[in-house]
């Protein structure tokens, strides 16, 4: 397999740094190739803003979806960006690795997707109208690629648990794992997280690092979680609700969007 791995720590030195390695040693010992995008040490530019976009002059008004589309299609992208397109192309496996910081990614990961994730190229894919709503949640252009995220936490795992303060970690990662890889396309594969990390001490690193270990050791193998595809007929088209059939008297919220029954089957 090729992988990519997007790794957003600023410390090398970091529990992130060792668990980094960890990962890419096992992906190397099965054979696999590897490539990583270190955010950090490569000092990404997190923030979308006009200079992005070279070509469009001073006077006119900055929008960026309209200027991501131009600047796809007549292939004027900063090379930074198409170095990251041709990444994720090359590899059938993509696996972002963050600490969770504030709920979610840190804003340099962030940046990254708002940027790398052009139109054309991750949405405005497909044909748009009142039938069909673009290759996307299942289609796409990384469609048939797989990805997963490595996330540690400061928090305790029951702490992310259904009742849990935090709440659930597969709604807190909801909108990266639904909203930012299945969006164009990614089999998801459920996350590797690492809890109540800070002071974690020797045994407890041998612990996780061979939890990591094994997950890299299955992840061509791992069923990826069984989100509903958009254009499957789970949702209506245009309002893209989920049929009413499928759902149970007061259900709500992120679980709807994943087939549990399908996955069963
Ligand atoms: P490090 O600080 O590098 O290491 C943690 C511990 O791991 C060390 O103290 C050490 O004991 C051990 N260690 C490190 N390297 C090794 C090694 N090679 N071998 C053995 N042991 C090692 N947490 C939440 O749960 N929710 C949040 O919303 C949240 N928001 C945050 C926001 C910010 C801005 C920050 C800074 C932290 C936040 N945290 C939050 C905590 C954060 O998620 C953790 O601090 C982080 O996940 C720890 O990862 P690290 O790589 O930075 O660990």
């Amino acid at each position: 397999m090729k992988v990519l791995l997007v790794f957003a720590h600023p410390e090398p030195r970091s529990l992130n740094g060792a668990l980094r390695d960890v990962a890419i040693r096992e992906l190397e010992a099965q054979g696999h190739e590897v490539r990583v995008s270190d955010l950090y040490a490569e000092k990404w530019k997190s923030e979308v803003d006009r200079s992005d976009f070279p070509s469009i002059s001073a006077d006119t008004q900055f929008k960026p979806s309209r200027a991501s589309k131009a600047a796809f299609t007549t292939d004027t992208l900063t090379q930074d960006v198409t170095a990251e397109h041709e990444k994720l192309l090359w590899a059938d496996t993509l696996i972002l690795q963050f600490p969770l910081w504030w709920y979610t990614m840190p804003a340099i990961l962030k940046g990254w997707v708002d940027r790398v994730y052009a139109y054309g190229f991750a949405y405005g894919v497909g044909e748009h109208n009142d039938t069909y709503w673009g290759d996307r949640f299942g289609e796409g252009t990384l469609k048939g690629k797989r990805a997963m995220l490595i996330v540690t936490t400061g928090g305790w795992q029951e702490h992310y648990s259904a009742r849990g303060v935090n709440g659930p970690i597969e709604d807190l990662l909801f909108p990266i794992n639904h909203g930012i890889l299945y969006y164009p396309g990614y089999d998801v594969l459920p996350p590797f997280v690492a809890y109540r990390v800070d002071r974690i001490d020797q045994a407890g690193f041998a612990d996780v690092a061979e939890r990591l270990r094994e997950r890299m050791r299955t992840l061509a193998t791992t069923p990826p979680i069984p989100y509903r595809q958009q254009n499957g007929g789970d949702y209506l088209i245009p309002s893209l609700q989920l049929r009413p059939d499928l759902v149970n008297p007061g259900d709500r919220g992120f679980a709807l969007h994943v087939n549990r029954q399908g996955a069963a089957e």
